[in-house]
């Protein structure tokens, strides 16, 4: 009988040394990095197991095509880009690896909190160009984090690590996430609200860790950033899709928010007329001293990539060998 093939679709090139560790003895693992999901037709059809980072998406008719699948892996924690529940028509199980980069998320998050709040770039960036005076006044004003409203959307496992970072730093956490249960509040020592408007009014800072669904679309959008306090600050490290970063552009324009540290988009690598990119490109616009944007690097540290392919790999062979799957989300 031929061996069982494993595909990794995208994001990881040649070098397939912590899949080959885990599943050399098992199965043939190939490499396709695809650029999109058409680089994948005629290569995936008879794949056993399939690990998707998130290069591409994997819509209904290439999930249809797959002929003897009994597992994909999302390597990574949203999964927004497979149809799962096209999968689960097809009986194929979906899962991710909700554990690798928790952490680091977190500390993008604050990271970013830290340096739109102390301004830290905005400074930076300034005197770097020679521009406005050597001087805190540039700034004013910067107020003491201790007493700051760091407002969670969504308080899972990513949403938890900020909490407690931002408590370390004296910062008065307060989440809104209708789907966590009662007492997590309690546990952790923050303040729980029971609306998305009652988070908006009371953050200075407002940090979304909810995954993408139709209810969190654009849950930052320019009605939301009415809402909040004159003077406060996005930072997005889930999805692009979460936060509309035209409305970002404008209230940054008409001072509602004093800064935003973005490390997701809609679309990545953005397009050049993105309204956000336009404007933090544009030296003379607002937005270029005063918002922060990474290439959706939160998830990122050696050790952590490593995690997440050697995890991916172990539930690939747990398929393999007629175990059940861990993590299955459809
Ligand atoms: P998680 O599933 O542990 O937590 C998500 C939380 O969001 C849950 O508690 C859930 O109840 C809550 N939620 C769902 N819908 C909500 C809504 N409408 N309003 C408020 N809360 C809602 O996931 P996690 O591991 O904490 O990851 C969170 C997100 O971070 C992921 O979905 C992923 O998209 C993103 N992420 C980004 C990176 C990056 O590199 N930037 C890396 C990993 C994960």
């Amino acid at each position: 009988m031929a061996r069982p093939r494993v595909v990794v679709t995208d994001f990881i090139g040649g070098d397939l040394e912590h899949e080959l560790n885990v599943l050399g003895g098992a199965a043939h693992v190939e490499a396709l990095a695809a650029a999109s999901e058409q680089d994948l037709q005629g290569r995936i059809e008879d794949a056993d197991a399939m690990m998707v980072y998130h290069c591409i998406s994997i819509g209904a008719e290439t999930i249809e095509r797959l002929e003897r699948c009994k597992l994909i892996v999302r390597c990574g924690v949203g999964y927004d880009n497979v149809d799962g529940a096209a999968a689960r028509r097809k009986g194929i199980p979906l899962a991710n690896v909700p554990d690798y980069g928790t952490e680091e998320v977190a500390d993008s998050a604050i990271g970013m909190t830290l340096s739109l709040m102390r301004g830290i770039n905005f400074l930076n960036r300034r005197l770097q160009r020679g521009r406005g005076e050597w001087s805190y006044t540039q700034i004013r004003p910067v107020h003491r984090l201790r007493g700051r409203v760091f407002g969670i959307i969504g308080l899972g496992r990513i949403g938890t690590a900020a909490a407690l970072r931002a408590k370390a730093l004296g910062m008065d956490v307060v989440y809104y996430d209708p789907y966590v249960p009662d007492g997590r509040d309690k546990s952790l020592g923050v303040r729980r609200v029971e609306t998305l408007e009652e988070l908006l009014g009371m953050a200075h800072v407002v940090s979304p860790h909810c995954p993408l669904t139709e209810e969190t679309r654009h849950i930052i959008d320019s009605s939301a950033i009415a809402k909040m306090r004159r003077g406060g600050f996005v930072v997005n490290t889930s999805r692009g899709g979460v936060v509309d970063v035209q409305a970002v552009a404008e209230a940054i324009v008409g001072g509602q928010l004093a800064g935003a540290g973005i490390d997701v988009l809609e679309t990545e690598p953005p397009a050049d007329d993105n309204p956000l990119i336009r404007a933090w490109r544009d030296p003379e616009h607002p937005a270029h001293d005063r918002v922060i944007v990474n290439p959706h690097t939160a998830f990122y540290c050696e050790e952590g990539l490593e995690e997440m392919r050697i995890k991916g790999s172990e539930n690939c062979l747990r398929v393999l060998e007629g175990r059940p799957p861990r993590n299955v989300v459809n």
